[in-house]
């Protein structure tokens, strides 16, 4: 989709800086890090959010979570992570491409899940 700036980021479209890439995923830094780790693993397709996961699509998401221990391994994040994927409008879901964000870098806590 040339209006979805997850799109044009994984197509090179939009600067960004990849940590990881293959025939369907990208992976890349968030630009507002709200952790001293913190980076979105996306489907090159477009999937709107979690809402449009189904049986035709559902290994895509997959390949993005295969992703997430190797990127994890690559940076030494032996501490532990948090992976979170926000849908929709009361989870603050604000690009519409489906994403998950992996936080790490010091200890999260245990507020909100
Ligand atoms: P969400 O609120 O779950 O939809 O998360 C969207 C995330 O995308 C936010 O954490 C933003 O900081 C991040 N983001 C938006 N534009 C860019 C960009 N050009 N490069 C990297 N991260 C971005």
């Amino acid at each position: 989709m040339s209006d979805c700036i997850f799109c044009r980021i994984a197509a090179g479209d939009i600067p960004s800086a990849c940590l990881y890439e293959d025939e369907h995923v990208y992976a890349f830094r968030d630009i507002n890090p709200q952790a001293p780790v913190h980076f979105l693993v996306i489907p090159r397709a477009h999937i709107a959010s979690m809402d449009e996961i189904s049986a035709e699509n559902s290994a895509l998401a997959a390949k993005c979570l295969e992703v997430i221990p190797k990127i994890a391994a690559r940076l030494g994040l032996s501490g532990g992570y948090r992976v979170i994927s926000n849908c929709g409008a009361d989870a603050g879901q604000t690009v519409f491409h489906l994403h998950f964000h992996v936080l790490a870098g010091k200890s999260l806590g245990e507020r909100l899940v």
